[in-house]
C-alpha cells in the first residue's frame, strides 16, 4: 500500500489562548484530491499554514512529510519536500508580466540565481503549457481576469514540480464556467500523481471534486470520509455542529 505523502499526528496550534487547531490527525496520499471542509473560522487556513511551515505548531504533535518526521518545519523545508500553496489572493505581482511572474518565482524557489531572459521565457512557456493555459506571456498580470491570475499562480507553483498542491478556497471569486475549468486542471494534476488539498466550505464542490474529504469544526477533525459515504444533510450537520 502507498504511504501518505503527508500525515499530521496530534497537531495543535494555539493563538494567545485560542486553539485554532486541536489535536489534528490527517493523511493525504499521492494523487489524491482531498477536500478540507469547514465553516469560517474552523481552522482551515491555519492548518494550511502549519503544513506549509508558515506557522509553528504547538509542541507535542508531529508532521510526517514525504517520509521525514518533523515536530515543526520551515517554509523552505515544506517547499523542498514538494509543498506549494495557492493562496486566496494568489500572491502574484500585478505590475509584472505573466512571464516575469512565472520565471522570477520559479528561479527563486528553485534556489538558483536569475538567469537570462531567454531562459526565463522558456520556463514561462513550459509552465503555462502544463495547465493548457493560453495567455499572452507579455500581458500585465494585474490586467488579467481572476481566473487567469489563479492560473498564473498554479503554473508558477508547478514549476517547482510539487508533490502536494494546496488551494485555499480557490473557487471563491470564480464564475461557474471558471470553476468547471479549474476542476479540469485539478483532475489533470491528480492524474500526474500530484496530491491536491482543496480547501472549501461549499458542499456541492466538495462532493463533486473530492475522493475523500475531511471536515473540521472548531479546530478539530470531525470526520474523514468519502462522498459516497455521507449524505448532504449529515455533511451540513458535521460542518455546523447543528
Ligand atoms: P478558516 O480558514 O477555516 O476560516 P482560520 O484558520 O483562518 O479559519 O481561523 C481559525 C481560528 O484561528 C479563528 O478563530 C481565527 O480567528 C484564529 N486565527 C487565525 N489566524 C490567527 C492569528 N494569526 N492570530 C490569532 N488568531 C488567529
Ligand atoms: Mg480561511
Amino acid at each position: 500500500m502507498t504511504e501518505p505523502f503527508l500525515s499530521l499526528r496530534g497537531v495543535s496550534k494555539t493563538f494567545s489562548g485560542v486553539k485554532a487547531l486541536d489535536n489534528i490527525d490527517f493523511d493525504i496520499y499521492p494523487g489524491e484530491v482531498h477536500c478540507l471542509a469547514g465553516e469560517n473560522g474552523s481552522g482551515k487556513s491555519t492548518m494550511i499554514k502549519v503544513i506549509s511551515g508558515v506557522y509553528e505548531p504547538d509542541a507535542g504533535g508531529e508532521i510526517v512529510m514525504d517520509g521525514t518526521h518533523y515536530a515543526k518545519l520551515t517554509p523552505i523545508e515544506a517547499i523542498n519536500n514538494g509543498v506549494q500553496v495557492i493562496y486566496q489572493d494568489f500572491s502574484v505581482f500585478p505590475n509584472l508580466t505573466v512571464a516575469e511572474n512565472l520565471a522570477l518565482t520559479g528561479e527563486v524557489s528553485n534556489g538558483r540565481k536569475l538567469v537570462n531572459w531567454k531562459r526565463m521565457r522558456t520556463i514561462a512557456e513550459e509552465a503555462v503549457k502544463k495547465v493548457n493555459f493560453k495567455v499572452d506571456l507579455d500581458a500585465r498580470v494585474g490586467d488579467l481576469s481572476v481566473a487567469d491570475k489563479q492560473l498564473v499562480a498554479i503554473s508558477r507553483a508547478l514549476i517547482t514540480e510539487p508533490k502536494l498542491l494546496i488551494m485555499d478556497e480557490p473557487t471563491t471569486a470564480l464564475t461557474h464556467r471558471e470553476v468547471e475549468a479549474l476542476f479540469k486542471v485539478v483532475a489533470d494534476l491528480q492524474s500526474r500523481g500530484i496530491a491536491i488539498l482543496f480547501v472549501s466550505h461549499k458542499l456541492e464542490e466538495v462532493f463533486e471534486i473530492s475522493e475523500r474529504f475531511t471536515i473540521i469544526r472548531n479546530g478539530k477533525v470531525v470526520i474523514t470520509t468519502m462522498p459516497e459515504e455521507l449524505n448532504h444533510k449529515k455533511f451540513a450537520e458535521y460542518m455546523t455542529g447543528r
